[in-house]
């Protein structure tokens, strides 16, 4: 008979070789916190990442690693060879929400770490080198490979285009059976349900006019107006949880001026792509609508079609949903080794690089790379080290549990 999975996951944790390797997650910490102070030193806007990707590289060829490349988008691979056909991949995204301006002034203080991103994701980061270490100079055989990815491209404007270049590449998206992505600080979430979101910025423009004299011109900003209003009446679902936002706002040139543009964001948001595209065509109806009650006067009179307004849909952002079956075996696993460790860890839903192998029906999950942070997006963001190890454990383990280990 197959051991059972607890049974399996308790055999791989006695292994002596991963025994060793628990250990050393926690003598070379100071090593981890170097390496997390470094790379957030180093900085990686949205777009802008390509010195941190050559930290990283550098990193990964130092530790071993096997096939060492930074592809055409910056994310950087590694590869720890094992004997059978699929890999598990742990990745954790390199960039940062901070425009290259921000200073980075990193610092430490005891177990405590400060500055821009050096949780978010500077903790993924030292996750994944920590576990690539470890492994190095471990003896442990593993059946499926594991491939290490600093991805680029997750926070904002990115739009997760590093993990979709990834997923993009057969040679990538074919070998990879199972997501394991690093994404903070903590030990106590498992992400394993994507939330989708869509996101617009809407144009409307007209020709424009003096306040007085061409009263009656189409005007761009009451179009706008009209479509928030009906937006904002669409029914949604509580679930699956839908929501819609009218974030900016903008346009117009003085009080006494019809103006020739204005425009405003959206932003969509479900677990269901379903849902996500009823709000998509909802905006777009009300738009239409909108538009079409503006420019019926000017219709009227036979003006010409420069004398009307027309609107502009421009998607900005487009995050797909998704969610990991509730059978799925990486979900087993990390369930397996959180009750194996005696830790208690929250399912949770979130947009994150996981969004885009949950969306193709690819076994992913994302968790954070052990200690605690907060602050994450701003200045006085921190990371605490105590705790760490527990969080690389958990990672090491849920790999070595998806791979099979030889004896
Ligand atoms: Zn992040």
């Amino acid at each position: 008979m197959y051991p059972s999975l607890p049974q399996d996951v308790a055999r791989l944790a006695g292994h002596s070789e991963v025994r060793a390797a628990f250990g050393r997650f926690r003598f070379e910490e100071a090593q981890f916190a170097q390496w997390q102070i470094e790379v957030s030193r180093v900085a990686a806007p949205p777009f802008g990442e390509a010195a941190r990707s050559a930290w990283l590289a550098d990193r990964f060829r130092e530790l071993g690693l096997a096939d060492v490349e930074v592809d055409e988008v910056g994310n950087v691979f590694g590869v720890r060879p094992g004997y059978g056909g699929r890999s598990v991949a742990l990745s954790a995204h390199i960039d940062t929400v901070f425009p290259a301006t921000t200073p980075l002034n990193i610092r430490q203080q005891g177990s405590r770490l400060y500055g821009p991103g050096v949780s978010d994701n500077g903790a993924g980061i030292a996750a994944l080198l920590a576990v690539a270490s470890v492994l190095s100079s471990s003896k442990i055989s593993h059946a499926l490979p594991f491939v290490f990815i600093g991805n680029v491209g997750e926070e904002g404007e990115g739009d997760l285009r590093g993990m979709r270049h990834v997923f993009q590449q057969s040679r990538w998206s074919d070998a990879i059976a199972y997501s394991v992505i690093i994404d903070g600080a903590g030990s106590d979430t498992v992400v394993s349900e994507a939330l989708g979101s869509r996101r617009f910025e809407v144009i409307a423009r007209g020709p424009g006019g003096h306040s007085w004299s061409d009263f009656g011109t189409p005007n761009p900003i009451i179009v706008l107006a009209r479509a928030i209003q009906a937006l904002s009446e669409t029914p949604v679902p509580t679930s699956p949880k839908t929501t819609f936002n009218v974030g900016v706002i903008r346009g117009g040139t003085s009080v006494n001026s019809i103006p020739e543009t204005a425009s405003i964001r959206v932003d969509l948001r479900s677990t269901s792509m379903a849902e996500i595209d009823r709000l998509e065509r909802a905006m777009r109806i009300a738009l239409d609508h909108a538009v079409d009650t503006e420019n019926r006067p000017a219709a009227s009179r036979g003006s010409r079609k420069n004398q009307f307004v027309q609107c502009e849909v421009i998607e900005i952002g487009n995050r797909p949903a998704g969610e990991l079956a509730a059978d799925a075996r990486l979900l087993k696993v990390i369930r397996a080794v959180d009750a194996h460790f005696g830790n208690t860890a929250q399912v949770q839903r979130a947009s994150t690089d996981a969004n885009i192998p949950l969306s193709l029906g690819r076994e992913a999950i994302a968790i954070g790379g052990g200690g605690s942070g907060g602050g994450a997006h701003t200045l006085q963001e921190w990371f605490d080290c105590n705790g760490r190890d527990l969080g690389l454990r958990r990672i090491l383990l849920t790999m070595l549990a998806l791979s099979g280990v030889g004896e």
